[in-house]
């Protein structure tokens, strides 16, 4: 591990902050902040924190010595100056006298000293920072430190390998006790650079930033230079010949860790992230994986985002997709059991006032295939992904050296249900669409915009498919969603794209089907190719999506929902637009089918009839020709409708929301057209 340090990108920060008042500390703070949060061996989501001790001027004008300290929900590697509040360090520092001090009188007060009343709460470990003397204090869980401390006589490698350089301080829960094990550690020996702590990190300080940070990397680098990272101790498993691919295992293992329900309308499902590569890989292949991999996490508090134990199941083969589920389904309901009976136990020891959370596991390892990590978003599953590939690198070194020995038993569940985690339980609510994934064909679209627009302002997972191109590419960046490029009108293209939506959210809950073109002809001498033509996208293209949806849906065995777009010219035809009314009367017929075969399994599939919606069916110039023919103006025309309102693409999309949630309707249309008579469903 080498220094990032650079003193033209010190200086650079120190001059780009000053205009907006941000003082030089501060700006240095900044600067190694980031250097440390951009390395994935030393932080990885909120694991580390740093500090200065400047002054400040307060809200009256008075000079005050703040300790300015990282905010929860700031990322260190992208930190900014509103990410370290200012917090007055005299009032942190005459806390040091207290005997104990709760965690929510410590978070109080701690609010209590900011600077700003605005700022984010500071760090859990705030304290441990204003009680040490020096002014910059940097804080890492660097793996290298983790994997040392991870043997069972880790804490004497450590006083072997720092000397007189670092205080070994064992495993304590951060907070109060911490900070004040910490600084009795540095009163009795003060000449120490830094502070080793047991399954959990490493602290650094000194009077620059430059001094704090350039012992991390130092005492770091020592610790890695103990170890073998390029290690690879594990005996690997014999995997099948056809092991499945990642499309065909994450919908199995999606289904199988959702929290059932009564109605399969309130399961509780995930988002999954896949994640492989060589040292993965090698881990999740190893023979002895039930045994390595599930002695606990790398560092305790991993188990807010991963639970204590990864879930091992045996590697899949395509021949054989049923019987991974059946042998899968059965180790999640011995994982759930013991979860429960672990919570239980250690419920009654901690005065049995604590709520379970969800018993399901977060890391899911499949040998052949990789690892899944699961969240209640994309986001959230990629973080556990990082941890999980984190623990997969710490085990394999730690294995290599030793012995991997981590903390379990009474912390583990201290921490996943420590009182101010419990305190957010209530507090945090989900947006209905939460946690669900769906798919929009013709998604680079004017409607299919809107649609990924409003299912993401409801909070789901959003794949726009459409043909591969910059169209499709913008309308993903535009919106937030994934681009799952595919063609409805080519079954193994189709295909490929709900495979990429599978690899990348683990699933598919909601299909709106929405591709569609319009084809003119009179119906007694249009060509044949036109129809077909029309056919191949309006029906063929619903049909082909629906299969690949309910292929996926069946898999997870939660339900689901599918949407799809018709027309008016399905309900009302109108002369000459038969080669598009009629396959989409097609579609209808097709709609109501999948609701009839598929309603015992949980899947819902209606359509919405949209008339008249400004987007690539029906452009400016088609407007402009069809209501100069009619005698009307432009309004006149988009607005002739019982409402006397031009519908819109967000209507539109609203109405496919409004299935999507719908719980008790299937088989339905939908009518959005501002009212027509002679379209109405009868
Ligand atoms: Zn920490």
């Amino acid at each position: 591990m080498k220094s990032l340090w650079s003193d033209t990108d010190a200086q650079n920060t120190v001059e780009s902050y000053a205009p907006q008042g941000v003082n030089a500390d501060l700006a240095l703070r900044v600067y190694t902040t980031r250097l440390l949060g951009g390395d994935p061996a030393l932080v990885l989501h909120g694991g580390g924190n740093t500090s200065v001790k400047t002054a400040v001027t307060d809200l009256s004008g008075a000079d005050t010595d703040v300790l300015c300290v990282k905010g929860s929900g700031w990322d260190m590697a992208t930190i900014e100056p509103p990410g370290l509040p200012a917090v007055r360090l005299e009032g942190l520092r005459v806390l040091e006298d207290r005997d104990a001090l709760s965690d929510e009188d410590m978070v109080a007060l701690q609010r209590q000293n900011l600077i700003d009343p605005k700022a984010p709460n500071p760090s859990i470990e705030t304290l441990l920072h204003a009680f040490l003397p020096h002014r910059f204090v940097d804080h890492t869980h660097a793996n290298a430190i983790v994997t040392l401390t991870d043997q069972p006589d880790g804490e004497d490698i450590c006083r072997d390998l720092f000397g007189e350089r670092a205080v070994v301080v064992p495993w304590v829960i951060p907070g109060f006790e911490l900070a004040k094990f910490c600084s009795d550690a540095w009163r009795a020996h003060s000449g120490i650079e830094g502070l080793i702590l047991s399954m959990h990190g490493i602290f650094t300080f000194g009077e620059t930033a430059r001094d704090a940070y350039e012992l991390m990397i130092d005492m770091v680098s020592m610790a890695e230079a103990r170890l073998d990272d390029g290690a690879r101790p594990f005996l690997q498993v014999k995997l099948p010949a056809d092991v499945a691919s990642v499309a065909q295992v994450a919908p199995i293992i999606r289904g199988a860790i959702a929290v059932p329900a009564n109605d399969a309308r309130d399961t509780q499902r995930f988002i999954l992230h896949h994640r492989t590569g060589d040292t993965i890989r090698h881990y999740v292949d190893g023979a002895d994986l039930g045994d390595y991999g599930t002695r606990g996490p790398i560092t305790p508090d991993h188990v807010l985002r991963t639970k204590r134990l990864h879930l091992v199941v045996p590697p899949p083969g395509i021949g054989d997709l049923d019987g991974f589920a059946e042998n899968l389904r059965g180790a999640v309901d011995t994982y759930v059991a013991d979860y429960r009976a672990w919570f239980e136990a250690n419920n009654a020891r901690v005065g049995g006032d604590k709520t379970m959370l969800d018993p399901m596991p977060r890391v899911v390892l499949v040998p052949g295939v990789g690892l899944f990590a699961a969240g209640k978003s994309a986001g959230d599953a990629a973080a556990a992904a990082d941890l999980a590939e984190a623990t997969a690198e710490v085990v394999t070194v730690a294995e290599a050296y030793g012995r991997f020995t981590p903390l379990d038993g009474e912390a583990l569940f201290d921490i996943e249900y420590w009182s101010l985690e419990q305190a957010k339980l209530n507090k945090t609510s989900e947006k209905p669409l939460q946690r669900r994934i769906v798919a929009v064909t013709g998604g680079a679209g004017g409607i299919g915009l809107e649609t990924a627009r409003a299912f993401k302002a409801e909070g789901a997972e959003v794949a726009l498919i459409d043909l591969p191109g910059e169209a499709l590419e913008q309308a993903a960046s535009d919106t937030g969603a994934f681009a799952a490029a595919g063609d409805v009108t080519e079954t193994g293209s189709l295909e490929a794209a709900f495979n990429a939506i599978a690899e990348t959210f683990g699933g598919l809950d909601i299909l709106v089907s929405n591709a569609g073109a319009a084809w003119q002809g009179d119906i007694g001498d249009v060509d044949e190719e036109v129809m077909r033509t029309s056919f191949e996208l309006n029906f063929w293209g619903h049909q082909r999506a629906a299969q690949a949806a309910v292929r996926i849906m069946q898999a997870q065995g939660t339900g689901g929902a599918l949407i799809f777009n018709v027309t008016k010219q399905a309900v009302n035809p109108g002369p000459g637009l038969g080669p598009y009314g009629i396959p989409k009367a097609a579609t209808m017929a097709l709609m109501r089918q999948y609701a009839l075969e598929y309603g015992a399994h949980g899947i819902t599939s209606n359509a919405v009839n949209a008339d008249r919606i400004r987007s690539g069916l029906l452009t400016g110039d088609m407007i402009a020709s069809r209501s100069q023919a009619r005698g009307l103006s432009e309004q006149d025309y988009m607005g002739g409708n019982l409402l006397h309102r031009e519908v819109e693409a967000r209507d539109v999309a609203r109405a496919f929301v409004h299935l999507a949630l719908s719980r008790a309707t299937t088989g339905a249309v939908l009518t959005v057209d501002g009212g027509n008579v002679a379209a109405m469903m009868r």
